[in-house]
């Protein structure tokens, strides 16, 4: 049962340390709800500020910044894992203020190694995987694990970067190099079908729900379309909420945790990846869902009872990466039924995640076609 103490009330300022498009549109869901917003993040204008009622432009680990953050807001929460835990910590310390996600959820998907060895405590399907500091770690672990593996930075690496796959032995050179970069992680390459997702939201008094399960698809390994719900069998997605509310509940979660899945041929589900906070293949639940993630972070930080989520009607999501904003956009002339979203970002650069668009939809593979027949995304 739900106690609805320490409620953080419509009205109240919520602060968001990040101001990029998961701020942005925290944002739009927190001000329909009545909320105040303030941001900490080191760029002028940046998708969130300007949506904000407050922006505190510094970087994201800057003490007196995040204090002054702190003292404008009643809540604190984050929109992307590289936030200097230590430097949250500190600020929780020193200011009676709430960051109800806490910061071990932080500590604990961050760094790639803490991350896989929490999901193989909790009992969650993982790929072999084996810590690496030095080349004759690298040696011996891939005697065990075999080609191919991947390797890959413990800290800092997202979208494929800080990675080397490697086929065979010609690429150990290759890998020794990224090792110059800090401790890595050596992880069985798995010959997964399909790519899924899952968000699953829960509040401190523990209503667990989760999202429809998304197929995602990536190109260079950035997130292109997701597709939901996933063409998977329902005991696929079945196990996939499982894994979701296993590691919601064994991670005490306070707000939006994303589970990126790989599908193998033979329907076994593993956990690739933990996102703590909205994740860009939930960004469908906008538009498809009674309730979008964004909502249920909202709620969940500001300790109200959460909604089974229903999807209203299926729906395809593609991203708009720097390379496709011109075009993207003039789909608004053609494409009346689509939700073209812009995060009204300034720097357009190739692979940057510039905005999506989701298409509800009653027939998936047509509107795969349809967005194909655009050559936006060729
Ligand atoms: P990550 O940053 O770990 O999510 O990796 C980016 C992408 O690389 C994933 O979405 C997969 O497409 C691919 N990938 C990463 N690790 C593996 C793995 N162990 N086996 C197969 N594909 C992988």
């Amino acid at each position: 049962m739900t106690t609805l103490s320490n409620l953080i009330k419509p009205g109240s300022t919520i602060g968001i340390i990040g101001g990029g498009q998961l701020g942005r549109m925290l944002a739009f869901s927190a001000k329909e709800k009545g909320y105040r917003i303030a941001v900490l993040d080191p760029t002028a204008d940046c998708p969130t500020a300007q949506v904000a009622d407050h922006h505190v432009q510094a970087a994201y680990d800057d003490v007196n910044a995040l204090k002054k953050l702190a003292e404008m807001s009643d809540v604190l929460t984050y929109e992307f894992e590289n936030v200097d835990a230590e430097a949250i910590k500190e600020v929780n310390k020193q200011v009676a203020i709430a960051i109800p996600q806490g910061t071990d959820l932080l500590l604990n998907t961050q760094n790639r190694l803490s991350e896989k060895d929490f999901l193989k405590k909790a009992g969650i399907p993982l790929a072999a995987y084996a810590k690496i500091i030095n080349g004759d770690d690298l040696k011996e672990a891939v005697e065990t694990i075999g080609y191919p593996c991947v390797l890959k930075t413990i800290q800092g690496g997202y979208d494929g970067k800080g990675q080397v796959v490697l086929k065979s032995a010609s690429d150990l050179t290759e890998a020794e190099r990224l090792l110059e970069n800090g401790t890595c992680v050596l992880e069985e390459w798995v010959s997964f079908e399909k790519e899924l997702s899952i968000m699953v939201a829960r509040n401190a008094s523990g209503d667990t729900v989760t999202l429809p399960v998304s197929e995602n698809i990536h190109t260079n390994n950035i997130l292109l379309k997701s597709i939901v719900p996933a063409r998977a069998s329902d005991e696929t997605l079945k196990e996939a909420r499982t894994i979701a509310e296993t590691i919601a509940e064994e991670m005490a979660l306070v707000g939006v945790l994303g589970v990126e899945l790989f599908l193998t041929k033979t329907g076994d589900l593993y956990a690739n990846e933990l996102a703590p906070r909205p994740h860009n293949s939930g960004h469908y639940s906008i538009e498809a869902c009674s309730h979008s993630q964004f909502d249920l972070h909202i709620k969940a930080v500001c300790g109200y009872p959460l909604p089974e989520v229903e999807l209203l009607k299926p729906a395809v999501m593609v991203n708009i990466l720097g390379e496709h904003l011109e075009a993207a956009l003039k789909l608004n002339e053609t494409q009346p039924y689509w939700h073209v979203h812009d995060y009204g970002k300034t720097g357009v650069k190739e692979g940057r995640k510039m905005g999506h668009v989701t298409i509800l939809t009653d027939d998936r593979q047509e509107t795969l076609k349809a967005i194909d027949e655009t050559k936006i995304w060729d």
